[in-house]
């Protein structure tokens, strides 16, 4: 396997974790970067932020499951239903153990992200906020940990007040005091902005958000996919992040949190398999994390998941961070040597993850995407679902290259050379 050879020759000295690792050599693992992009060269994947590609394994994974692992899931009184249900809750195990969770029983399967900061605002939000409360969220965030607390606050009648972004992307540290000082419930952010790249400083964020009596819930989508992330240890009390994003299939995603308050919430949905006892008179819930989960959750897409999580161990997460930062400081180097290129977010590549946002004088983003894909290239343009972002810097999109395991510098230099191109053509 690739990975295998990836982690073995190009980086011989496992103890060196900042070197990184070969790309290049990774894409044999992905069976969709073999196959040539329409202008007949290879294809140069630059959207793992909206969702990444899958390796073999992780496919292979789900036609296994498919296969031979499956049934319905903590139901069946037969072995092949017993063998779905303990590889089910592996994958649960195995997610606990990724992003550092004390225990398995804090992780509900969700379909992605966005269920998993709906299921808080719901469940945990209808419970306890109530008119006159004070939620705090920011200017940087995707739409899924935005508008949630946007219908809390219009339903409850709470407060809903935003972060405000410095110039260069960062979230302003004065304006989360002033807010704090106000006594926030939750304080809901994003670790990594999918939009411009930016790493927030969690533990002091959070430190500061639990002196001021808030809580914390942790998007953490663009996070877990990219560096180690230990929930434990950034102290926070709720995180979500998407399947999808990190090798693994779509449909499945988590919600982690305290169990304390897990236990305490009123469930998000209810019916089958989130419920201990039931009468026609009424319903005893089940114990977390089921009590979530009601209906029959994403079987296959689980185990594969446990797939994507073996992958990207194998890797190691410091190794991942490495690689992209290495990504990052190559294609910031290159982009902001072009004339007429502007680049979002800091500079600071201990600030921004393998995230480039960019836009280029007299050409609309989604007109340098076309250019980018006819060079066989493919990056996203738009608001990326964080439109106040586009609003705070009064642009009305960007383009973003997004860099993952399978990215290397040669990326990098298609994605500058094509760009180069776009310029000349529209300067003609
Ligand atoms: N949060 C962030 C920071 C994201 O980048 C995304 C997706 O791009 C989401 C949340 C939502 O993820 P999903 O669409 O998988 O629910």
């Amino acid at each position: 396997m690739a990975l295998q050879q990836a982690v073995e020759t190009a980086v011989p000295d496992r103890r060196r974790p900042e070197r990184g690792f070969d790309g290049a050599a990774l894409r044999a693992d992905f069976p969709i970067l073999a196959e040539p992009a329409r202008n007949g060269q290879r294809l140069v994947y630059l959207d793992s932020a909206a969702s990444s590609q899958k390796p073999r394994s992780v496919i292979d994974a789900l036609s296994d499951a498919y296969e031979h692992h499956y049934a319905n899931v903590h139901r069946g009184i037969y072995q092949l239903s017993e063998d779905a249900t303990e590889r089910f809750e592996e994958a649960r195990r195995r997610v606990a153990r990724f992003i550092g969770a004390p225990s398995e029983r804090e992780v509900v399967f969700v379909r992605n992200a966005t269920e998993a900061i709906n299921l808080v605002a719901f469940a945990w939000g209808r419970a306890n906020v109530r008119a006159g409360d004070l939620i705090v969220s920011t200017e940087m965030e995707h739409h899924a940990n935005l508008v949630p607390w946007q219908q809390l606050a219009a339903e409850t009648g709470a407060t809903l007040e935003y972060v405000h972004l410095t110039d260069d992307g960062r979230l302003d540290r004065d304006d989360l005091a002033r807010l704090l000082a106000r006594g926030p419930k939750l304080l809901a952010f994003a670790h990594v902005s999918n939009a411009l790249g930016t790493i927030n400083p969690v533990v002091e964020i959070t430190r500061q958000a639990h002196a001021a009596g808030a809580l914390v819930l942790l998007d953490a989508a663009q996070s877990v996919p990219h560096m180690p992330v230990s929930v434990g240890e950034l102290g926070v009390d709720f995180a979500v992040l998407s399947g999808h994003k990190m090798l693994g299939p779509s449909g499945i995603g988590a919600l982690w949190g305290r169990r304390e308050l897990l236990d305490a919430m009123p469930p998000f949905m209810t019916g089958g398999n989130m419920i201990r006892r039931v009468t026609l008179e009424g319903t005893e819930w089940n114990e977390v994390p089921w009590k979530f989960e009601a209906g029959t959750p994403a079987i296959a897409e689980a185990m594969a998941l446990t797939a994507a999580i073996d992958y990207l161990e194998a890797l190691g997460m410091d190794r991942v961070r490495a690689h992209e930062r290495s990504l990052f400081e190559a294609g910031w180097a290159a982009l902001s040597s072009l004339e007429g290129v502007q680049l979002l977010g800091p500079a600071d590549p201990d600030l921004h993850a393998g995230v480039i946002s960019f836009v280029i004088d007299g050409i609309h983003p989604h007109d340098v995407a076309t250019v980018l894909d006819s060079e066989g290239i493919a990056v996203r343009a738009g608001h990326h679902c964080a439109q106040p972002v586009m609003l705070r810097y009064d642009i009305p999109a960007t383009t973003r290259a997004s860099f993952y395991v399978y990215n290397a510098p040669d990326d990098v230099d298609r994605l500058t050379d094509a760009i180069r191109a776009a310029q000349r053509l529209f300067a003609g």
